[in-house]
């Protein structure tokens, strides 16, 4: 703001007391409200896992990365393999040598899994692990090529990361006994051909090959959706809720996200709708979150690397999805 300081400022003792008085009344109120509230804290000094620290707001750098304040999700198994597939495998656009390769290290990696064909796109395949249980099934998905028409990029958000959780997810609960407690059948589910291929100028046309692939094979057997794209960054990390995405179950991921120690991670915000794999369960009618953090500078750039991720985001969306499934998986609804 900006000012001269010659504005009157009326004339009187009688006025300043005037001033002195409203402003010892809005202090009253303030505090009034302060203890109905139970005299909350500001967030930067609420518990948690960190030592508060005050940032002043002229160096505030990039919302940081709440630390999740539970291991059950594996980290350092994750990045590790996000890693991999960026430094051994490189670009892997759908059906190249390097995606076809890099399946099979996947499909090795996920307890009992299977390639399963895309009809009419030779050479891609989903890869599927399933832990059999009460149906209609939850599925997790995310999607392993990276894009087509960007030379260069290896799709260290856009890609791997989500692969990477998503396996990290499958490897995890594939070691809790299920059988007995009536829990839901879950689906790990890797997409190939998500990204449009060469020469497309039409993504909803010629992208999501083989989310649609599976919506059309198993769709009738699935009650809900959780895909994770986009997970990872370093700087920044923030899934306001993409605009195609359930409400409910967004609203339960943001309770589980609360419930391990990274809430704030999870906005009461809405972005735009953006078109991924959740886009034909959606549109099946089935219930479906995409934990999305579109807002990413190395988006569709040959430096969505590895230096613009980091495993704790990867961890602490790894640990919300942990807890959401969890919850979900003992659901009657
Ligand atoms: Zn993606």
């Amino acid at each position: 703001m900006d000012g001269d300081g010659s504005g009157g400022m009326g004339s009187g003792p009688l006025k300043v007391l005037g001033s002195v008085l409203v402003v010892q009344l809005l202090l009253g109120a303030a505090l009034l409200i302060w203890a109905a509230q139970g005299f909350p804290l500001p967030s930067f000094l609420r518990g948690g896992h960190e030592a508060p620290t005050v940032a002043t707001a002229a160096t505030t750098p990039a919302a940081s990365v709440p630390r999740a304040r539970v291991d059950a999700f594996d980290g350092p198994a994750a990045f590790a393999l996000l890693r991999e597939q960026v430094e051994r495998y490189g670009s892997r656009p759908a059906g190249s040598p390097a995606s076809r390769r890099l399946a099979e290290r996947l499909r090795a990696r996920m307890p009992g899994a299977r390639f399963e064909p895309i009809p009419g796109h030779r050479g891609q395949r989903n890869i599927v692990a399933v832990l059999p249980g009460r149906r209609p099934a939850i599925v997790v998905g995310a999607h392993y090529d990276t894009e087509a028409t960007i030379p260069g990029h290896v799709g260290a958000n856009d890609g791997a990361a989500g692969t990477a959780a998503v396996v990290t997810l499958a490897r995890a609960f594939s070691r809790i006994s299920r059988a007995q407690r009536g829990d839901r059948e879950l689906r790990f589910v890797l997409f190939d051909g998500e990204e449009e291929p060469k020469g497309s100028t039409d993504f909803y046309r010629d992208g999501m090959r083989g989310s649609r692939a599976y919506v059309a094979r198993h769709g009738d057997s699935v009650r809900e959706m959780i895909l994770l794209d986009y997970i990872a960054e370093k700087q920044g990390l923030r899934f306001p809720r993409e605009e195609g995405s359930d409400p409910t179950l967004w609203a339960e991921l943001r309770a589980a996200a609360r419930a391990v120690g990274v809430g704030s991670l999870f906005p009461n915000a809405v972005s735009g709708q953006i078109l991924d794999d959740h886009t034909p369960f959606t549109e099946a009618g089935i219930p479906a979150i995409d934990l999305i953090d579109f807002d990413y500078p190395q988006r569709d750039t040959p430096q969505d690397n590895l230096d613009a991720v980091s495993e704790r985001s990867l961890d602490a969306t790894g640990e919300a999805v942990t807890r959401l499934l969890e919850r979900r998986l003992q659901s009657e609804t």
